[in-house]
């Protein structure tokens, strides 16, 4: 019988869950030896997985090998071969960030080559010289820009777009208000580093709702 290809079918949000979840049961397996309390863990990877994956027979069949790892390398080759069904973030030219950015005078653009867009659920990027912070997400299909101020304090909190309790700064954003010549500022606490941030997510509208609620 010929092999059935699998397309890629997880999110790079769902990667990183089940990246998450992969760590919970290592972190299970170092700590104790206690098969009750393995078991127990496992019990709860299994739902946190069925509740946010909707995976057909085939697709899970892939993500069970994770119940069988029982340690670091073997899950480092698992988190490999599931690599490949990972839909990564839209392709992004350089000439698309310049038209989405086309009324930004000297724009400083990032360099696309150093960026994994398999790991990543947003592009950001940085002008350290006039603190501004640039993204691009996606929005019903479409590739869409936000720029905003990033504040130089750093302090520790929870990161409006990933969730995670880590080194964060103020993002201030503004867009135009319903008037004529009004405006709407928004400001929120968000990772410092944005490729942490992008590993962080497990939750892709968290992230949706996120940039919805700034451009708005
Ligand atoms: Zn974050």
């Amino acid at each position: 019988m010929e092999k059935q290809t699998i397309q890629p079918f997880l999110s790079v949000a769902n990667y990183h869950l089940i990246e998450q979840q992969l760590n919970k049961i290592l972190n299970a397996y170092s700590t104790t030896k206690d098969k009750n309390v393995i078991l127990a863990v496992k019990g709860l990877v299994d739902t946190e997985l069925t509740e946010n994956l909707s995976l057909d027979s085939t697709q899970l069949n892939l993500i069970e090998d994770l119940y069988h790892i029982t340690d670091y390398s073997q899950g480092e080759l698992f988190l490999e071969t599931l690599k490949q069904y990972v839909i990564p973030f839209r392709k992004v030219t350089l000439s698309n960030l310049k038209s989405i950015f086309k009324k930004q005078k000297k724009l400083k653009l990032p360099k696309l080559e150093s960026i994994d867009f398999q790991h990543i659920c947003y592009l950001t990027w940085d002008d350290v010289s006039t603190h501004q912070k640039y993204v691009i997400f996606e929005q019903q299909g479409k590739l869409k820009g936000v720029k905003g101020n990033k504040d130089t304090k750093v302090v520790k909190g929870i990161c409006a777009i990933c969730n995670h309790h880590s080194d964060v700064s103020l993002f201030t954003t503004t867009v135009k208000g319903p008037v004529v010549d009004t405006f709407k500022k928004h400001s929120n606490y968000i990772c410092t580093d944005g490729e942490s941030c992008n590993k962080n997510i497990a939750d892709l509208e968290r992230v949706t709702n996120f940039f919805e609620r700034i451009t708005r």
